[in-house]
């Protein structure tokens, strides 16, 4: 019988009303004269915005990343926009409507309070981001401009271009700058973080490796907020960002925190077909195309076959013999489908033999109706940078007439495939977003969040920028109001002695192994452990296969790695074997959860639990929960605590994008 728990309990100690009131006042006051540290660990959206708010409260924030600069966290990555319920096109969009579609595009799965206080705070975002001075896309009359993402019918999507992520980040960027200034946050680039301390049951500090000199360094605080993004990387080739790992998540899971649903992980339907095995990287062409893209393969096996062959173009099959599978099996949502769906489309299409280039694995994202009734003006407009992406990484300029048949003009389409993208699990947090560790908490990718078991587009910006300026600044406080009369503890303690000594004999561990093997060459065939068994499609079967090639691989990498150089000073290599480290307790966590689930929920598909139509079989019955992991060492197998769902405002039901 698994363990259970309850969200709505926070995990630390729940102080008296009135004590937390009175505390709540004296921290909020300017003139406070209290020093409460708090780390906060990642520079990205989240953890940016969560130390400019923190910082601008009157606590004093240690704010730690991996890059040479916050601005190059991860999240300036993102292309296609932040949701929020603003309704500035009158179409019928709401506070209500935000919080209904997240909470049927993450299939159910996720925890319906958070999402109501996601969607409550989707507007101030956008308000304290066009404070800062973020460009979003206006319309001619000054307006802020919308488009639209998977899993609605409304227009909620804010943008700037396709550099969302890079405007908004410059944004919080500003704010945590001001703060750097004012002395309240102290800023350590080039800092990662290998190790959480745990004094008398809470989080009081972390282990750091200085990357440049190599140093390990000790920082005590009276709280810990780890803002250290998403596992995709466990799968080597994703579309995050090279740098991405999941070492301080694994720490804190290795050290008690629960880590929660790990089998939900995204894979996008729209990136850049995979095309060889030198590659290491991925590329997203933004969901935001699918507004004005249309989605196809052949009609005909002979055009899919002579498409694979090279001896036929996308362009010179006519209208009439293009198979728009979104259109014709959503026929609600079309193109707009949430990217579980539109992804498992694709590769139900390719499965069957419809592929449209030389591997079989890609699908048209065609824009010839869209530049035919809009320009090609107006669709450069909106999608410029992507499409000269697009143009330079494939050398196909979507733009380019390449055929007229019957008087309609084609344009040269783009090829697509799924790719790993984001986690929708992560460390487990309560709605005060505080772990099962007293003093730890998680923020945006990292923690398991409120997308369920699918996240719909250009809502992982908003999650993080919930998190990071309007809820944990005020829920930390919680926490930290019972621990205004406590001294923050020393580095000396032998707590951070003891962490300090375990990450040090971890490096010379990993630097001693001196086998034959690079970093990168071991990363890879576990990506391709992952992406075979515990990727688009599983099985029972293929998940236990995966877990025992895991296990072997996981043996060949503690025996035969080579990691050059040494601990001193920078070494790039040691630090991917750290992060390769974690990705294999990740892996594994995947593949038990994924095991552990029979059913089919968003992105986490059974094959053995579909319907006749091939779509997600729910099991409301018996997996209605969030999964919880505790770790129990390695090698052996963790253990499963339950989270019960409780839904008050949404009806449970089977997710329907056909009408
Ligand atoms: C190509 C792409 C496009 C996307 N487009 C969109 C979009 O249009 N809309 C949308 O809503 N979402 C989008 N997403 C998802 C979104 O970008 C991410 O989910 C989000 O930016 C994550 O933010 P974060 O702050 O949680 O983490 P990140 O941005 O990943 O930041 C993590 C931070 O933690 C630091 N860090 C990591 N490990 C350590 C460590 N051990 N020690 C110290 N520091 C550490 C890093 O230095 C970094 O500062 C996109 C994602 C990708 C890959």
């Amino acid at each position: 019988m698994a363990k259970v728990i309850d969200s709505k309990i926070p995990a630390g100690p729940v102080p008296e009303k009135w004590k937390e009131y009175k505390a709540h006042q004296r921290l909020v006051n300017p003139k406070n004269k209290l020093k409460l540290d708090v780390i906060v660990v990642g520079t990205g959206l989240a953890g940016a915005s969560a130390a400019a708010s923190l910082g601008e409260m009157g606590f004093n924030v240690i704010n730690l990343c991996i890059q040479d600069s916050p601005r190059r966290a991860h999240s300036i990555a993102a292309q296609g926009g932040i949701n929020a319920a603003k309704c500035y096109q009158n179409d019928g969009d709401s506070v209500y409507r935000l919080f209904y579609d997240t909470v049927k595009g993450g299939d159910y799965r996720a925890r319906e309070a958070n999402v109501y206080r996601l969607a409550e705070v989707s507007n101030n975002i956008i308000d304290q981001c066009v404070a800062q001075g973020v460009p979003f896309a206006r319309e001619y009359g000054g307006m802020l401009a919308n488009r639209s993402f998977g899993g609605a019918q409304v227009s909620r999507t804010f943008y700037a271009k396709g550099q969302t992520g890079q405007q908004l980040l410059l944004g919080a960027y500003s704010s945590l700058s001001c703060q750097v200034n004012a002395g309240k946050v102290k800023l350590y680039t080039r800092y990662e973080m290998e190790d959480v301390v745990i004094v008398d049951g809470r989080a009081r500090g972390i282990i750091a490796k200085n990357l440049v000199t190599g140093q390990l360094e000790r920082f005590s605080a009276n709280a810990v907020v780890i803002a250290t993004g998403g596992y995709g990387n466990t799968y080597f080739l994703s579309t995050n960002a090279m740098g991405c790992n999941c070492t301080a998540a694994v720490q804190c899971y290795r050290k008690g925190a629960y880590f929660a649903n790990p089998s939900y992980v995204q894979i996008h339907p729209t990136c850049i077909p995979v095309h060889g095995d030198k590659q290491s990287k991925l590329t997203l062409m933004s969901e935001s195309l699918r507004n004005d893209g249309r989605i196809w393969v052949p009609k005909k096996i002979e055009d899919a076959k002579a498409l694979q062959a090279g001896t036929k173009q996308g362009w010179e099959i006519p209208e009439e013999d293009r198979d728009y599978y979104l259109e014709r099996r959503y026929p609600a949502f079309g193109n707009l489908v949430p990217r579980d769906v539109a992804s498992r489309a694709a590769k139900e299409r390719c499965d069957k033999g419809f592929g449209v280039n030389n591997t079989g694995l890609a699908v048209f994202l065609d824009f010839s109706e869209s530049i035919n009734r809009l320009g090609l003006d107006i669709i450069m407009q909106r999608y410029g940078n992507l499409f000269e992406m697009y143009e330079e990484i494939t050398d196909v300029f979507p733009g380019d007439l390449a055929n007229e048949i019957n008087g309609v003009k084609y344009y040269k389409p783009m090829m697509i495939y799924p790719a790993i993208h984001y986690t929708m699990g992560g460390i487990w947090v309560d709605y005060e977003l505080q772990t099962s560790i007293p003093g730890l908490f998680a923020i945006g990718e990292c923690n398991f969040s409120d997308h369920g078991a699918n996240r719909l587009g250009a809502s992982a910006l908003m999650q993080g920028l919930a998190d990071g300026y309007f809820v944990l600044p005020y829920t930390i406080q919680n926490y930290l109001a019972d621990q205004a009369v406590w001294p923050k503890v020393s580095t000396d303690l032998p707590e951070f002695a003891e962490a300090e000594k375990k990450v040090d004999a971890e490096l010379d561990r990993l630097l001693n192994i001196k086998g034959k093997r690079s970093v990168d060459s071991i990363h890879k065939e576990l990506g391709h452990i992952m992406w075979e068994y515990v990727g688009m499609g599983r099985t029972a079967e293929g998940l236990k296969t995966g877990l025992k090639k895991m296990h072997e691989l996981e043996k060949e990498f503690d025996t035969n790695l080579f990691v050059p150089g040494s601990k001193e000073g920078l070494n790039i290599e040691l630090d991917k074997a750290i992060h390769l480290r974690d990705f294999f307790t990740m892996g594994q966590l995947v593949a038990f959860d994924a095991l552990s689930r029979n059913e089919s929920c968003g992105g986490h598909f059974r094959e053995e639990y579909q319907t006749e139509e091939g779509e997600a079989k729910r099991d409301d019955e018996n997996y209605f929960y969030v999964g919880c992991w505790e770790y129990k060492g390695k090698g052996n197998e963790p253990e499963l605590i339950k989270e019960p769902l409780e839904y008050e405002a949404i009806k449970v039901q089977t997710r329907n994008y056909k009408n």
